[in-house]
């Protein structure tokens, strides 16, 4: 049995997230931001589920991997905050932009209207865009803080993460 790449060099590509999860329509990113669960491993591990308003996240056994009813899906970022894995993400087309909203446990935490280091899954550099919204630790429902940043619409499926770049 082959191993797969996420495995082998510790990162999905977008091909294989649209193979185990399926990304949402254009039309769904465009009417709000929805969730998406980046988490490949089965592992014994549920508070994504739990968290859910809506039971949007759908998972059997506590080792399935989690997956996403986007009709469902409000938006409220919860499962972002909580998950302890930093594997969920959200994701809002409006016009030629894309906010993505990340957890950031990395210090300094980012502010509104600051420009940041977009960086891929793997941590490289792939443009600068602005945060537009931040929820602190102490705010949050987990422990993560998270951070929403405004990224070119082509990035949207690349930007997983940024780095505060401050003089
Ligand atoms: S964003 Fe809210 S509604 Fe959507 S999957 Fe996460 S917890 Fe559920
Ligand atoms: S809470 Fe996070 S790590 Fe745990 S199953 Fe859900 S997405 Fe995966």
């Amino acid at each position: 049995m082959s191993i797969p790449h996420y495995l082998r060099e510790g990162y999905l590509t977008v091909e294989e997230l649209k193979e185990l999860i399926g990304l949402p329509s254009e039309e769904r990113l465009r009417r709000g931001p929805v969730a998406i669960p980046e988490c490949p491993q089965q592992i014994p591990c549920t508070p994504c589920k739990e968290v859910c308003p809506t039971g949007a996240v759908a998972m059997e056994r506590p080792n399935d991997i989690p997956k996403v009813d986007y009709e469902k899906c409000i938006g409220c970022s919860l499962c972002v905050q909580i998950c302890p894995g930093l594997a969920f993400f959200m994701v809002h087309y409006i016009g030629d932009r894309a906010r993505i909203t990340m957890p950031h446990e990395l210090l300094p935490l980012p502010r509104v209207g600051e420009e940041v280091v977009l960086l891929n899954r793997i941590g490289e550099p792939v443009g600068k865009g602005k945060v537009v919204a931040v929820i602190p630790r102490e705010k949050a429902k987990g422990d993560t803080p998270i951070i929403t940043v405004e990224v070119p619409i082509e990035l949207a499926w690349e930007v997983r993460a940024v780095r505060v770049v401050r003089e």
